[in-house]
């Protein structure tokens, strides 16, 4: 939306005091994250109150998921678009018709689990007079093929694009949508099918984005390994990978958001084989216990994960897993978290984060009974937290000594005369990160890959020194 918006002439702003326009872009797919949108969508309907702006714009999943209410409730709000509406920005964010250049400000909001229980049903509880009506649910919609609205739209290598983030990397999306049904998640019914990118558009973009300095490729969608099945192409995903193996400037490439039944062998050759693949598999498996994974409608069970793990370890040796769960879905017994705990006790993960049940109207676990108070499901999140963190403590004393590559980022948000960067076996913004002593600041520039030895380990942090 911010290449498109650029490239008909609008100018993009990051403070909201400069800009005329505002476009709230919304998260959805839980309590956290709708309580995250609602609260900038209010703060920016202020501005608008104020005269401070001239138009405020809200896209997203909150738009696609609450689209009457948010128009029925928050009268400031001038357009709202989908997840399938992004070529619609430009008349959005200008009435008067595409082109004719105002200033607008964009305002992300994202739903990382922050660790706190479940907000209250009433989401606007900062504004009780604007209340989207969660009291009076509507009739629970199943993923499919119940859908009331079929997104379809997605980006291709002539989108033009603006990078968010840090000069050296950039998520490239290769397919959008999800087939699968999971009991708790909406996000089927806000995204649409899965539709995967041609191989020729992502490659595409990615030359394009390593010609202008970036490093590392970070490849998204809802369901990473199910790249390409949607057209019938079972080894898409390996051949996307050796392919973008070969792009010259590209120093990583990580895949985020795999699926357990759909890693297969040749992806992980190739993460194996190609220098650039980083040895890392991000794997959601959101529980161990058999009958919770049947009740959420998720494939597999403690005996058939342990199998795929050795599998993956076997075939990548050396690799980082990482992956999330969720505690206290309806029904989940204290037996069935002991499982959950003895399947992190046993396995060890690089990297771990829970998240608590979120119980959201149009989901299929809607109409089961949401058993568990909000300070069980904190505390069972908290039990396996602390059991990986002692975890983690114990394989970062096994590092301290041993020399790695490290990516800069650059100086740190907590102290800039330090810098940072970040392992193979770490992503930006959901992993720990690796902090630089011992180096000048000024020495190296973000997406410099180094060689250095970890000489220490400060929480889940490491702390390395150049060699
Ligand atoms: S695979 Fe992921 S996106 Fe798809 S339904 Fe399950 S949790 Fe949701």
């Amino acid at each position: 939306m911010l290449g498109i918006a650029q490239q008909a002439g609008h100018e993009i702003t990051p403070s909201a005091d400069e800009a005329e326009v505002l476009v709230v872009n919304t998260c959805a797919f839980i309590d956290n994250a709708k309580q995250e949108s609602i609260d900038a969508i209010l703060e920016m309907a202020g501005r608008k109150r104020d005269g401070r702006c001239t138009r405020l714009v809200v896209t997203g999943c909150l738009a696609e998921r609450y689209r009457e209410e948010l128009k029925k409730e928050i009268p400031e709000i001038d357009a709202l678009l989908g997840t399938g509406e992004v070529p619609q920005i430009l008349e959005a964010i200008d009435a008067r018709g595409a082109g004719s250049g105002v200033r607008g400000a964009e305002y992300g909001t994202r739903g990382a689990n922050s660790g706190q229980p479940p907000a209250p049903v009433t989401f606007f509880r900062k504004h009780p007079a604007t209340r989207i009506p969660h009291a009076a649910p509507r009739t629970p919609r199943t993923p499919h093929p119940a859908r009331r609205v079929v997104p379809t739209y997605i980006y291709d290598a002539d989108t033009p694009r603006l990078q968010t983030t840090p000069r050296h990397f950039a998520y490239v999306k290769v397919a959008e949508g999800c087939d699968y049904t999971c009991a708790f998640c909406i996000i089927p019914t806000l995204r649409g099918e899965y539709r995967s990118r041609t191989a020729d558009s992502i490659v595409r973009e990615a030359r394009a984005l390593a010609e202008r300095g970036v490093k590392e490729l970070l490849l998204i969608s809802q369901d990473t390994t199910f790249y390409g099945i949607d057209r019938g192409d079972r080894g898409a995903l390996a051949r996307l990978l050796r392919d973008l193996n070969r792009i010259a400037g590209l120093q990583w490439i990580r895949l985020l958001y795999l699926y357990p039944t759909t890693i297969t062998d040749d992806v992980l050759d190739a993460m194996a084989e190609c220098e650039k693949v980083c040895r890392y598999v991000d794997l959601p498996l959101q529980h161990a216990s058999a009958d919770v994974l049947k009740r959420m409608r998720r494939p597999g069970n403690r005996k058939m994960y342990d199998k795929l793990l050795a599998r993956i370890r076997a075939r990548v040796p050396g690799v980082t897993l990482r992956t999330t769960f969720i505690v206290g879905f309806p029904g989940e017994t204290e037996q069935e978290f002991a499982e959950l705990e003895a399947f992190v006790e046993d396995t060890r993960f690089d990297h771990l984060g829970v998240f608590t049940y979120s119980h959201e109207e149009g989901t299929r676990a809607f109409a089961l009974k949401d058993d568990l108070p909000a300070a069980a499901k904190q505390n069972r999140r908290e039990r396996i937290m602390k059991r990986q963190q002692r975890l983690v403590a114990a394989a970062q004393l096994s590092r301290i000594g041993t020399e790695t590559a490290v990516l800069i980022d650059g100086p740190s948000a907590e102290h800039e005369l330090v810098l940072q960067g970040r392992l193979e076996g770490q992503a930006p913004d959901i992993d720990p990160v690796v902090y630089l002593t011992d180096c000048d600041p000024s020495s190296l520039v973000g997406g410099s890959l180094i060689k250095a030895r970890i000489v220490g380990a400060q929480g889940y942090d490491l702390l390395a020194t150049p060699v």
